[in-house]
């Protein structure tokens, strides 16, 4: 009989994502963008000047025109503390008719502009390089209507998704994804980089429930693709373009996102096995024994794990030398019903010799402090100094090979920890490899190999995290020629002059 003895004891501490300090490193001590990758060079845009400024205050107020540099420096560091812009202003428009006449404005003066959500992208995307505008979408947080006999929820681009989780769940919704940084991140950021996260294995990607968006071009144009219908089938896609497009090619303002019923019924496994071929003999249990009520297959390697467990402080359900353990969700409508499932699954797997130890939980607080585990994963790794994280998807027979061959590759040299974890379910693996400090030589052995060793495998450079600033060059790894000829093509059209988010996702100059 399955064992879930461990949880019945286990108490871990929460914690928050706002509040945890991924090192002691502060934001003025990360390397200029500008310094660490010398070789690029500014755009040709305007610089800024106080003439610009009294434009901005006009329309926006001076309280949310932030110049002083000890306001304006959070937004000019990622939330990893590896990329750090100069920018010199930040402005917070509260409407889309706001978000228009800075654009317009910029355009015209050919001023470079960074939008920015959460500010919890992991690839350098949502902070400037050189001395873009950033334009935060913080004060955009309105919540317009949620429906709930069709589950559509309409709200601007800078509702904090977690927030949004709280809402929707007063009508008996929930938001279809769900990821780590849900306390931080918003809907636009999101959206923007069509983020997957937790649950896309059972409610699928965002492009499937982004019913519409309204959006506003470089120009100030605004685009109104706010559809609120399952189906709409009148020419172009249009809204895909932002999905996924990083703020480069507009600025997402408003969101119409179909929402799934809240389950009645959840559980999580939390399950030691012993290798990775049990994973997969695992994962193809799960999926014929849960079905429908499969809704989260995470997995995590022991250096991961128990990166959560020592940094936060978290018990571990586990035995700690557990080589892997996964993290399995069920959701439905029948406790009943589910917990039937569950518990065949569960003895299945055990008979068959797949899972070793584990815990079960259905009680809220306890599903929580299992979540913290794998959710806690990414920010416990950051506590080590710097992190080169790379997001890649597998064929899912390959999806552990990288992790040892990288370890065998990096002896020898000053890493901490080189460990995998993410979403099997959805082939996607999160390579972490952590040193003390930023180190070039280091970079040298990783980068290019891991890129030629995916793309040979043909997986994706990035599945989940975009390409931002830092993955510019080795996008060609999953784009081809044609393909990237397009996207610059659309760019121009778009964006002529390049102010959106110049150095971002596109290889090359920006204009
Ligand atoms: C602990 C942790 C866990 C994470 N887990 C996951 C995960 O499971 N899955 C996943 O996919 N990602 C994950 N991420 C990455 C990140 O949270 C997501 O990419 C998220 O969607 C970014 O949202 P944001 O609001 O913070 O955007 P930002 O980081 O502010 O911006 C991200 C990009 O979108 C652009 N942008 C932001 N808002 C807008 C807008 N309104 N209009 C146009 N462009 C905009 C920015 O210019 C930037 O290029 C995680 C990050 C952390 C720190």
């Amino acid at each position: 009989m399955f064992a879930h003895n461990l949880l019945k004891t286990a108490r871990a501490k929460h914690f928050n994502l706002k509040s945890f300090h991924t090192s002691i490193v502060t934001s003025f001590d990360v390397e200029l963008t500008q310094v660490r990758y010398s070789n690029l060079k500014r755009g040709k845009y305007s610089s800024i000047t106080d003439k610009h400024i009294s434009f901005f205050e006009s329309i926006l107020s001076k309280s949310r025109v932030l110049t002083d540099a000890a306001d304006v420096e959070s937004y000019n560091v990622d939330w990893l503390k590896t990329v750090r812009g100069a920018s010199k202003a930040v402005l917070k428009p509260k409407t889309t008719e706001e978000v228009s006449a800075i654009l317009r404005y910029c355009n015209e003066n050919v001023l470079a502009v960074c939008p920015q959500g959460g500010n919890t992208g992991l690839v350098g995307g949502s902070v400037p390089v050189f001395d873009e505008i950033v334009l935060s979408t913080a004060l955009m947080n309105e919540v317009i209507s949620i429906n709930k006999t069709s589950g559509v929820l309409v709200c601007q681009a800078g509702c904090i998704l977690e927030n949004l989780e709280a809402k929707v769940a007063e009508q008996g919704l929930m938001m279809p994804l769900d990821l780590g940084a849900k306390g931080s991140c918003h809907i636009g950021g999101n959206i923007s980089t069509n983020a997957g996260g937790i649950r896309l294995l059972r409610y699928g990607s965002l492009h499937g429930s982004v019913l519409g968006v309204e959006a506003v071009k470089a120009d100030g144009t605004v685009v109104d693709c706010l559809s609120t219908l399952k189906k709409d089938n009148t020419g172009y896609h249009l809204k895909h373009l932002f999905l996924g497009s990083e703020g480069t090619l507009g600025v997402v303002t408003k969101a119409a996102i179909q929402c799934p019923p809240k389950p009645q019924a959840v559980n999580v496994a939390f399950l030691a096995l012993d290798s990775f071929e049990n994973v997969l003999a695992t994962f193809r249990l799960a999926r014929s024994c849960l079905g429908e009520i499969l809704s989260s297959f995470e997995f995590m390697d022991c250096d991961s794990l128990m990166a959560a467990v020592t940094r936060l402080k978290l018990q571990c359900p586990v035995p700690e030398d557990t080589p892997f353990s996964l993290l399995i969700e069920t959701s439905g409508g029948n406790s009943e019903h589910d917990e039937a499932k569950l518990s065949l699954f569960l003895d299945e797997a055990t008979n068959k010799g797949y899972i070793n130890d584990g815990t079960l939980a259905s009680e809220p607080s306890r599903i929580k402090n299992l979540w913290d585990l794998r959710e806690g994963i990414t920010q416990s790794l950051s506590c080590d100094g710097y992190v080169y994280k790379y997001d890649i998807s597998l064929p899912i027979e390959h999806f552990y090979d990288i992790v040892d061959i990288m370890k065998e590759r990096l002896k020898g040299t000053p890493y901490i920890k080189c460990c995998g974890y993410g979403h099997v379910g959805d082939g996607n693996l999160h390579l972490n490899i952590t040193a003390p400090s930023f180190d070039r030589n280091l970079l040298n052995l990783i980068e290019p190999f891991v890129y030629e060793w995916t793309s040979k495998h043909r997986g994706s450079v990035s599945a989940e995290h975009g390409i931002g600033f830092k993955k510019t060059g080795v996008v060609h790894f999953s784009k081809s020629g044609e393909a990237l000829k397009l996207m610059a093509q659309i760019k121009a059209i778009m964006d002529p002059k390049g102010i959106l988010n110049p150095y971002k996702v596109l290889p090359g100059d920006p204009h």
